[in-house]
């Protein structure tokens, strides 16, 4: 399975316009972040940022040949790039799926006035295993606010969960996501600096992915409030260990 990371910042993009920080002055490129999402073998998109016209032109990706858009719940970060998505469809006279649970679909249609034409919804609901070409896909239920969210799970020979948004996992929902080759989760915030009510930080990550004993775990969805891409890859490793990583726009993993 190949997991190229389009997007990797948290609702807004990073450099903020007009910040000095050290985030935001960095010459790193790594630090130059879009809102998230990730493309999985060049053909099943996980959510539509509102950069997505730009992430799809940056790696050179012809939207068409993208068979299938996952959404993983209706926040402007995740699904504004949904109008522009739809239109390079329309452009070329052909249809996208819509792979995501009622309440997702009701939520993104509040959200936008837009028709849903050309994309063709399919419903699923929480933990219902379906197959997109070679994946076996489920969305898993967690707690990130009044919002329903989803983690992703897909399954080729090895596992991969994304889970962007993440406050809290129930208890009784954790064996799903045990067995992971890979597992991406949400990196909003470090320590209690920029720590939210809707977002678990950093090192409450870090406690998940070794409860889980998770294979590979890589944060995404960096907050402002963070640090440079080079201190956070220090801090998860010196914490979490060397399979504790930051991911950033256009990393590509194969698993
Ligand atoms: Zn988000
Ligand atoms: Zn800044």
């Amino acid at each position: 399975m190949k997991i190229l990371f389009l997007g990797t910042s948290a609702g807004w993009p990073l450099p903020r316009l007009g910040c000095r920080c050290q985030i935001c002055q960095s010459k790193d490129p790594k630090d130059k972040r879009w809102r998230p999402a990730v493309l999985v073998n060049d053909s099943v998109l996980i959510d539509a940022p509102p950069d997505i016209y730009h992430q799809l032109l940056k790696v050179n990706h012809l939207a068409p040949k993208i068979k299938a858009l996952v959404l993983t719940h209706a926040h402007p970060d995740h699904l504004l790039g949904f109008y522009d998505l739809g239109h390079l469809y329309q452009r070329e006279q052909k249809q996208i799926k819509l792979i995501t649970t009622r309440e997702v679909l009701n939520g993104l249609k509040q959200s936008s006035r837009y028709p849903l034409h050309p994309f063709i919804p399919e419903i699923v609901v929480a933990n219902e295993v379906i197959q997109i070409d070679n994946l076996k896909v489920a969305f898993l239920s967690v707690h990130h606010n009044h919002t329903p969210t989803y983690a992703v799970k897909m399954k080729e020979r090895k596992i991969f969960i994304y889970l962007p948004d993440l406050k809290r996992l129930p208890k009784n929902e954790r064996k799903q996501f045990k067995e992971a080759h890979l597992l991406v989760l949400d990196g909003s915030s470090l320590g209690t600096k920029g720590q939210t009510r809707t977002h678990q930080s950093i090192e409450e990550g870090i406690r998940l992915g070794k409860e889980l004993k998770v294979k590979h775990c890589y944060f995404t969805h960096i907050g402002h409030l963070t640090g440079p891409h080079q201190e956070l890859e220090k801090f998860v490793q010196k914490h979490g260990g060397s399979n504790f990583h930051i991911a950033w726009d256009g990393l590509e993993l194969e698993i």
